[in-house]
């Protein structure tokens, strides 16, 4: 017999950290996408807005894009298609909600001409140039999410996407494990890709309609004061919870911030988000009206700058003006990197006299990603023949690995990959192929001029110790220094304390300069600079210790 085309599989982003998912799958010398998602920065990317996969390689390979399948409405799923969309042009292929969400930021970017959004249901079984893919329905913090089983001439990858198993979702959509079983007594799971997220968390996830009941009692605990809500405007579920909760206690319901507006209004005309027209007020008209019968859902659950909830804790949002009758509800939980932004808004809140519940006093929250347990499950119904866990921090692979290990995956079928690894499935197994550019890709504000590491750098020594610019005239023929050298800094020494510290270095700058020159009568600019350069950050390290960026500025009359 003659062996079977290899498939492989490039992981370009999501394996190492939380955040812009993105594999590429190939066979027949076709390339089909799994998600393409973004990340937000570290405190230490200053400046930076969004964090992008690096998408050397597949720009390399663009014309053997075939498509993307997204898998589900969160931002670190499909977040960089507004990028990659302007160097490549390809269809997307996902679930009705999930695309309607993913549209947005296309659109934003002018890019819609350059895709074809394409809805597929649940179980649908679609050929994807030589991809023949099956949909199957997970459970996850945004409705009508999607694992995908591939079959390829390899057998089936299975890529979950996010997902948990809850087994009372509010809408009543399970995870499809029937499916995933079928899949795996039928033909077998070759190879299963799995959310790693919560792999080390133990237990199991709670179920997204216990979190309706603890709203419940809370607008009960609250009845007569106004309350404000903030959760994900992507979390329809949550939404629809706390917008039951508040209409069982008469309340009418607000939304504020334009992603919730918008989310709301989106998920009302697809039917996903049941509120009668006549509960529904704007955000303008419940100011006036009785506390207790207004409840409010709101975007900066994050505790985000410029949002809404944010906004309200330091009294400046144009809307509502927070005080000793409010309660604020954040059904939410912060995501690591946020911890500090949300603490800051709570402070905020109860210095206004707010009553603030979250997620460390009450269970206002559940998470949307499997638990060690769901994730054996999990393991355990696809029971694959190979497995890498994706979607996670090293520590989350670290653990889910073992899971896979725990349930039966012999222990040179688990890998750990991680952003930029190659592997490939061939008759004789799955084995690792040579790295590809994996490193971060940074946007700015302007989403347009993408940020360096060398300006990163730059950023992070001038937030750390500042900077010192060092000015310089001279004249070649008589050998001299002419102008300066004058000392500005910002940043290093206060100048006005410190005038003894820079007369000190103009002095030995001059000295040194005055040397180099008559070493050199042909006072060659780069080379006076770097007499500066160090002149100067010899005498700033020697006196405090401290390695600001030196800027020499050589001037030549
Ligand atoms: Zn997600
Ligand atoms: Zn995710």
């Amino acid at each position: 017999m003659s062996p079977k085309s290899p498939v492989t599989v490039t992981f370009l982003g999501g394996l190492g950290e939380i955040g812009r998912n993105c594999a590429a799958i190939e066979a027949d010398g076709r390339i089909l996408l799994v998600d393409c998602g973004l990340m937000f920065p570290d405190a230490d990317m200053l400046g930076v807005d969004l964090v992008l996969p690096d998408f050397t390689w597949l720009l390399e390979n663009g014309d053997r894009v075939e498509g993307c399948i997204v898998t589900h409405g969160h931002e670190d799923h499909h977040g960089a298609l507004s990028f990659l969309l302007r160097e490549l042009s390809f269809p997307l292929f996902g679930s009705a909600l999930t695309l309607a969400l993913a549209r947005n930021r296309i659109e934003e970017s002018g890019l819609l001409d350059r895709t074809e959004l394409i809805v597929v249901g649940d179980r649908e079984r679609r050929a994807i140039g030589p991809f023949d893919c099956e949909f199957i329905p997970v459970t996850h913090s945004v409705p009508h999410g999607f694992a995908t089983a591939i079959h390829t001439p390899q057998g089936t990858i299975l890529h979950s996407g996010d997902f948990k198993l809850d087994l009372t979702p509010v809408d009543g959509r399970l995870t499809d494990l029937a499916a995933i079983g079928a899949i795996a007594e039928d033909e077998g799971i070759r190879l299963l890709l799995s959310d790693s997220t919560n792999a080390d968390q133990h237990g199991h996830s709670r179920s997204e309609t216990s979190i309706g009941r603890v709203l419940f009692d809370l607008f009960h605990a609250h009845e007569g004061r106004r309350i404000v809500t903030t959760c994900f405007a992507s979390h329809i579920h949550r939404i629809q919870q706390i917008a039951d909760a508040a209409i069982s206690f008469d309340r009418v319901v607000a939304t504020l911030g334009l992603s919730m507006r918008k989310n709301v209004r989106l998920a009302r005309e697809m039917g996903l988000l049941t509120i009668p027209d006549d509960r529904l007020r704007d955000i303008d008209e419940v100011g006036d009206l009785e506390p207790g019968r207004v409840c409010v859902i709101s975007t900066g659950s994050q505790g985000e700058p410029m949002s809404a909830l944010t906004l309200m804790a330091n009294r400046e949002s144009k809307f509502l003006k927070l005080g000793a009758d409010d309660t604020v509800i954040l059904s939410s939980h912060p995501i690591p990197g946020n911890e500090m932004n949300v603490s800051k808004v709570i402070d905020g809140l109860m210095r206004l006299g707010v009553q603030v519940v979250h997620s460390g006093i009450e269970d206002v929250h559940a998470t949307g990603h499997a638990k060690s347990e769901e994730l054996k499950t999990f393991l355990s119904i696809a029971k694959p023949q190979w497995f890498i866990p994706v979607h996670g921090e090293y520590r989350h692979l670290v653990s889910h690995a073992a899971l896979g290990r725990q349930m039966g995956v012999a222990a040179d079928r688990v890998l750990l990959c991680e952003d930029g690894d190659r592997v490939q499935l061939t008759d004789d197994g799955l084995r690792r192929l040579d790295r590809v550019p994996a490193g971060y890709l940074y946007v700015d504000g302007s989403g347009i001029g993408d940020v360096s590491h060398g300006v990163l750098r730059d950023r992070r020594v001038l937030a750390d110790e500042g900077v010192v610019v060092v000015i310089v005239g001279v004249d070649v023929d008589s050998a001299s220094i002419v102008i300066g050298p004058e000392v500005i800094t910002r940043g290093w020494v206060h100048a006005a304390e410190a005038e003894d510290l820079l007369d000190e270095c103009r002095q030995i700058v001059a000295q040194e300069v005055k040397q180099a020159l008559a070493d050199d009568p042909t006072g060659d600019v780069e080379a006076l600079s770097r007499v500066v350069r160090r002149s100067t950050g010899r005498f700033v390290s020697d006196r405090t210790r401290r390695r600001p960026m030196i800027v020499p500025v050589v001037l030549e009359s």
